[in-house]
């Protein structure tokens, strides 16, 4: 199956609201909390420690505690063509999201359907 190559048209991080939206190509739009952002880091560590709270009980990713995790954005940079990297308040900088992964785990209710019905988060 080919996938589709999503790129960004648009990209704007609202610190007051705590969101960051994109706006893709194909004129579909994502906003994301940034505590969202944080909870699906794809990042090794983050993915194990999902992956253990999952072994543990259940996965809930729009509600459950943030833990350790702060939905505080320090940077935001660009890696590539392809994707990007955040920098968090805490100095975690290890999540490399890719716009594939970004557009998967895009939490609206047309895309977050997907996921949220499996209980997990695609696979970065
Ligand atoms: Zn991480
Ligand atoms: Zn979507």
């Amino acid at each position: 199956m080919a996938e589709p190559t999503f790129y960004i048209a648009d990209i704007q991080l609202d610190t007051r609201q705590r969101t960051l939206t994109i706006e893709w190509g194909d004129g579909h739009r994502s906003g994301y909390p940034l505590g969202y952002l944080r909870r699906v880091c794809p990042c090794a560590l983050c993915r194990d420690i999902r992956r253990q709270r999952e072994e543990a009980g259940g996965l809930n990713l729009l509600n459950g505690p943030a833990a350790t995790a702060t939905d505080e954005l320090t940077d935001l940079q660009p890696v590539g063509l392809y994707a990007m990297q955040p920098v968090w308040g805490d100095g975690h900088n290890a999540g490399i999201y890719s716009f594939e992964y970004l557009r998967a785990v895009c939490p609206c209710a047309e895309c977050g359907r997907r996921w949220r019905d499996e209980g997990t988060l695609p696979e970065p």
